[in-house]
């Protein structure tokens, strides 16, 4: 499956200046939405990815997804498990989980994100599974842009990557871009165009 040209298909695999979401910038960005748009598209990645989750024999009571991002990846991969979904979304910037969503003493969950760049969300999603009794066993995402390593690859993980390091990242691909910190980023060093973060105001 080749999941670049997926992206690049469906006009999701933009270039110009971005705003990640763990705060560095970059000239690409993977805006998983317009991929998972196609309901269709959605099940095939989340079915390959679910094929790689059931071939690894690690038991998953349930999926839960950092929002916005996560949320239909999760949902569509708990679909092919045949797991529960629920997500975790910030309330004045602190990852908490509402909605009456339960998590029970020992479940297995795994945590999943559209793409994982540093893992800073996902991570402090699992902090909260994990506060209320449950266990965090892995970590899923269609991509994984190359700080951490996901299985059957063998990118080597940068210091920047917040997963814990005993957990298996399961991802159908990596994509590896340069990202700066805003004040070393060349982009915004030749003064023609502001970061900005696909998704908020009109973007
Ligand atoms: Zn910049």
């Amino acid at each position: 499956m080749n999941i670049e040209k997926i992206y690049k298909d469906a006009n999701a695999y933009l270039e110009g200046h971005f705003k990640l979401s763990s705060g560095y910038h970059s000239q690409f960005y993977l805006q998983s939405a317009k991929v998972l748009e196609d309901p269709k598209t959605a099940k095939i990645l989340a079915g390959a990815l679910a094929k790689q989750i059931i071939n690894s024999g690690i038991h998953i009571d349930a999926i839960c997804s950092p929002a916005l991002g996560g949320i239909i990846s999760g949902y569509a991969l708990a679909e092919q498990l045949g797991v529960r979904f629920i997500f975790a979304e910030r309330v004045n910037n602190k990852m908490t989980i509402r909605r009456g969503f339960e998590v029970k003493k020992n479940e297995n969950f795994l945590i999943c994100e559209d793409i994982i760049t540093t893992g800073g969300s996902a991570l402090e999603a699992a902090n909260e599974i994990e506060k209320n009794g449950a266990k965090v066993v892995a970590y899923a995402a269609l991509a994984n842009r190359g700080f951490c390593t996901r299985q059957k690859s063998n990118i080597q993980r940068q210091d920047n990557c917040k997963l814990p390091l005993n957990k298996p990242l399961f991802a159908l691909e990596d994509f590896i871009f340069d990202i700066y910190e805003p004040s070393n980023c060349p982009l915004c060093k030749e003064g023609k165009s502001k970061a900005y973060k696909p998704g908020s105001k009109n973007n």
